[in-house]
């Protein structure tokens, strides 16, 4: 995988992904590729009750933001408090 686990249970990003991120307004790791993208700039292509859905930028494929389904992982910001 592309992340660190820590013991706590978060995650550290790869440097790399955090640059990539830089700039996003809603960064996340794609589920099915591992890339990263920006929620905000996703083309939705279909909208449910319960979910949203949308074409992954980086390798087409569906998505949607219904979590057990993880699709994607939020990257979190340089500026998120915990992270160092
Ligand atoms: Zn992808």
């Amino acid at each position: 995988m592309s992340w660190i686990v820590m013991p706590d249970g978060s995650w550290l990003l790869r440097p790399e992904f955090q640059h990539a991120a830089e700039g996003m307004g809603s960064p996340v790791l794609c589920g099915k590729c591992g890339k990263v993208y920006d929620l905000q700039a996703v083309h939705v292509t279909q909208r449910y009750a319960d979910c949203s859905m949308w074409r992954t930028p980086c390798c087409d494929r569906e998505a949607d933001d219904r979590p057990w389904k993880g699709d994607y992982t939020p990257i979190p910001q340089h500026n998120d408090e915990d992270y160092p």
